[in-house]
């Protein structure tokens, strides 16, 4: 017996989507020359960072992306040898794992850069690096005033054969607002940045372009674009047009039992909800613990037995309960609480909107202790 039964709380992640959407983005970065580095950082955005990582370099990636060094050397235990750039540390990074798994790093500081050519000299090796210019977003990367600083010391280290400065790289702030006056000023910045380097003397590629950006904006693919949610199917731009993703994650359960209630009882806790009429209920096993948000209690709707019904009362810890104004639901049928949306089911942009956040939220806090999660 399995000890996590498949249809109680279950993501099914469709590869054939992800290889889909990741073609969409690599086709578009090819007609601009330039290559699809795919952003598997949080577990692929909850869908399995190996799953999406081998999806997407079949699909036409050449790189992946991780936020943290041990990210990139899950990826490498699990057998992916394509190029990783990992870019986000604590204070007191060891980057001597990170240069034995041949990870290619990122560097917004002399410090940074410092540490990172020590950690390859000492293992006899050469490591890419990414230099990050901070063009407006005020995260990571190098400030425009440090900029000639660290340019100065990454030709040294490329010098010294520590390092070879691979990339200038940055991170845009609004991508997902076309037309918004940053993206062009972000833009500049990262030109001008480029050209230093290149004045004395270093030849690294330029990356801009998150998913946003990939799709609306080819003229800053540069010679590498970033995307991550879009290669997922959910669409950073929706109102720029239909780009063609598909989501490829969906959460299932299934019905555990099947009962009526009879006018003026009411359901679950607090009695927020009571029955006008005798009504059919269906319970689903899944709950607050596994990624329902309590909060969507009243406005959450389920695809069950052919159509969208209503979850009536809150949403538990570990149940909700489905209303059914029919007889057609039976136990054990298939519960989808959202998915791509194509047979008429919620979608993760629709939980998205009712929560007030973003479909990344949604997506990539899903994988949790009890729910399972299978590539399909
Ligand atoms: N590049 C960096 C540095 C990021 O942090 C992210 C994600 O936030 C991406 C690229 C991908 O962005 P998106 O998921 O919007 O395509």
């Amino acid at each position: 017996m399995s000890d996590q039964p498949a249809h109680r709380a279950d993501l099914r992640i469709d590869v054939a989507a992800l290889r889909r959407n990741v073609g969409i983005l690599a086709e578009r970065a090819r007609r601009s020359g330039a290559r699809t580095m795919v952003v598997v950082k949080s577990d692929g955005y909850g869908h399995g960072a190996a799953t999406v990582a081998r999806a997407a370099l079949a699909a036409g990636a050449t790189d992946l992306g991780v936020a943290s060094i041990d990210e990139g050397r899950q990826l490498r235990a699990a057998g992916i040898t394509a190029p990783i750039l990992a870019w986000l540390y604590a204070h007191d990074e060891d980057f001597a794992p990170a240069v034995a798994a041949d990870l290619e790093l990122s560097a917004s500081s002399v410090a940074q850069l410092r540490a990172i050519a020590a950690a390859a000299a000492a293992q006899g090796r050469m490591v890419p690096v990414h230099l990050k210019i901070d063009t407006g977003l005020s995260r990571s990367g190098c400030p425009e005033e440090l900029w000639p600083e660290l340019v100065a010391a990454a030709a040294k280290a490329q010098a010294d054969g520590d390092v070879e400065v691979a990339a200038v790289w940055s991170h845009l702030a609004s991508a997902d607002e076309p037309g918004d006056p940053s993206i062009d000023r972000q833009a500049a910045r990262l030109r001008r940045a480029h050209e230093q380097a290149r004045a004395v003397g270093l030849t690294p590629i330029r990356h801009l372009a998150n998913s946003a950006a990939a799709l609306t904006r080819p003229d800053l693919h540069f010679e590498l674009i970033r995307p991550g949610i879009a290669a997922y199917g959910l669409d950073p731009v929706p109102q720029h047009g239909d780009h063609g993703l598909r989501p490829a994650m969906t959460f299932r359960s299934s019905v555990t039992m099947v009962k009526r209630i009879a006018a003026g009882e009411s359901v679950s806790y607090g009695r927020t909800w009571t029955a006008d009429r005798p009504v059919t209920l269906a319970l689903v096993p899944v709950g607050y613990a596994d990624g329902v948000p309590r909060r969507l209690s009243g406005a959450l709707e389920v695809w069950l037995a052919g159509r969208r019904r209503p979850v009536v009362g809150r949403v538990c810890m570990d149940q909700i309960v489905v209303r059914c104004d029919d007889d057609e639901v039976r136990e054990g049928d298939e519960v989808v609480l959202f998915g791509p949306g194509e047979r008429g089911e919620p979608t993760a942009a629709e939980w998205a909107d009712e929560l007030g956040t973003i479909h990344y939220e949604v997506v990539s806090g899903m994988f949790r202790p009890r729910v399972t999660r299978t590539a399909v």
